[in-house]
């Protein structure tokens, strides 16, 4: 993959995810339920594979980081401690004659006004206020909103409350999963060896009520999010800071994104306590938008927990004694936008002797189906059989898929949607010598392997 985005537009990968079962509306057969996603068959194997990569690399691949499994519901006070109750929310206006509630940010994005999404509300509200008469209501046209106000994103639940005044008593659904990680600081303190600088790794869903969710799984209302946050001594937050920053860009390289579609950008409207922000953005159809935020937090999170708990979350240095409370960095990225940037960084529209194929040009590491396994024709039992063998002896290694419908250059089309790096087929004349043919995905070229030699041939392509 070392191509530059070519503005592929989001209808063509809306259109293949659902052909082919990466990504399907939720609830479709209801009508659908807005903002809302389901991975399918395919879409549930790369996603996996996104995780997995990004587990390796932040957890396996580090002495210093864990992982760990926190619940989607906590304590409603960890979300009046972080500061979610107060000031988790978006400038919304209500159009008067229609009643659609709308985001005011994508209303002026709407008349070219560009209302950044790290400005601050009152930032947004000014814009609003001096473009009023511009903005036109996208459901009935009409020019007449009410004031700005502000939405709070974080989503109730009655869970546990048996009073049935939940309104008055929620718990949440959590807006992000770093709480959970902030929450077992102690926990993970006292039950393992790590010593500071260490990092808390964890990969979970997130709930918000996004105003106005548009771009496909770019923005959605459940989603899923991988975490780090690393604990470090006050002294050193800046240096972690700027090693954690340059770490996490290669692991967009690492995936196969090419670094011109990918970029920095820092944040100029700091909320208090942080010190530096920055995004990674990827350059997606719609612009340069966020895949991942790092941030430098400062001591914010331990002190807000710990003076809502009225717990010490200190950290006593056993080697020089000095006791602090911990600054944090953290990673947070998205699994839905990363799937989204590689199915644009991947996906290819190319001319094969006068036909077109579209072909999806995954790192094979994050390819839904490494190997299909085709017999020639179907209606062979020789070939079916001997094809069915090398299945079921592959199938252990490698996330494999039989297909034996249609014609063989189908067969390939198909497998070229979804990524698939090699296809195997059983022919008559392998049939004679124990051979099969090896498709190459990305050359379309083939090779003749013999069968007892496939999977150290296959060692090799995956490991090589
Ligand atoms: P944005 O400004 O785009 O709303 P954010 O700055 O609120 O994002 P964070 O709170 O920093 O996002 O969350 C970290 C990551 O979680 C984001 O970089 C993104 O990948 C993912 N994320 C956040 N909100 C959503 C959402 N509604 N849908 C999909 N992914 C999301």
């Amino acid at each position: 993959m070392s191509k530059e985005n070519k503005n592929i537009e989001m209808d063509k990968i809306i259109s293949l995810a659902k052909r082919r079962g990466f990504v399907f509306p939720s609830s479709e057969i209801y009508g659908g339920f807005s903002a809302i996603y389901d991975y399918g068959p395919y879409g549930v194997e790369l996603a996996n594979n996104v995780k997995e990569s990004w587990w390796k690399y932040m957890v396996r691949n580090r002495e210093d980081i864990i992982g760990l499994d926190s619940s989607i519901f906590m304590n409603p006070k960890v979300w009046e401690a972080s500061g979610h109750v107060q000031g988790f929310s978006d400038p919304l206006a209500e159009c008067k004659k229609c009643h659609s509630r709308i985001r005011v940010d994508a209303l002026l994005e709407d008349i070219g006004v560009q209302a950044d999404e790290k400005m601050s509300e009152d930032e947004i509200n000014k814009l609003f206020k001096e473009n009023k008469d511009k903005l036109k209501c996208p459901k009935c046209g009409q020019k007449d909103f009410t004031e700005s106000k502000s939405f709070n994103l974080l989503v109730k639940s009655n869970l546990g409350n048996f009073t049935g005044d939940w309104e008055q008593e929620p718990v949440y659904l959590r807006g992000e999963t770093c709480q959970g990680i902030y929450i077992n600081f102690k926990n993970i303190l006292d039950s393992t060896r790590m010593k500071i600088p260490f990092g808390v790794a964890q990969i979970g869903k997130a709930f918000r009520n996004e105003i106005t969710a548009r771009q496909f799984i770019f923005r959605t209302r459940e989603f899923e999010q991988m975490e780090m946050q690393y604990f470090v001594n006050p002294k050193d937050e800046m240096k972690e800071y700027k090693k954690l920053r340059e770490y996490r860009w290669n692991f967009y390289l690492h995936l196969g994104i090419n670094k011109k579609n990918l970029k920095w950008h820092q944040h100029e409207n700091l909320v208090f306590y942080a010190k530096e922000a920055y995004d990674i953005e990827y350059n997606f159809p719609f612009g340069f938008k966020e895949l991942e935020g790092l941030h430098a937090r400062g001591d914010y999170d331990l002190t807000q927990h710990a003076k809502y708990s009225k717990q010490k979350l200190e950290y006593l240095d056993p080697y020089t004694n000095e006791k602090y409370i911990p600054h944090i960095i953290e990673a947070s990225g998205g699994v839905g936008r990363t799937f989204l940037a590689l199915l644009f960084e991947a996906y290819t529209e190319e001319k094969v002797d006068g036909d077109e194929r579209i072909v999806l040009k995954l790192k094979p590491e994050l390819a839904p189906i490494k190997i299909a396994v085709f017999p020639l024709l179907k209606n062979k039992p020789d070939l079916v059989n001997k094809a069915k063998e090398i299945f079921d002896n592959l199938k252990t290694k490698y996330m494999c898929e039989f297909d034996d419908n249609g014609n063989v250059g189908k067969r390939y089309r198909r497998q070229d949607e979804i990524g698939t790096p090699y296809c195997i087929t059983v022919d008559f004349e392998g049939l004679d010598n124990q051979t099969v043919t090896v498709r190459d995905r990305d050359t379309m070229k083939q090779e003749r392997v013999k069968i007892d030699e496939l999977e150290e041939y296959f060692r090799n392509k995956f490991n090589g």
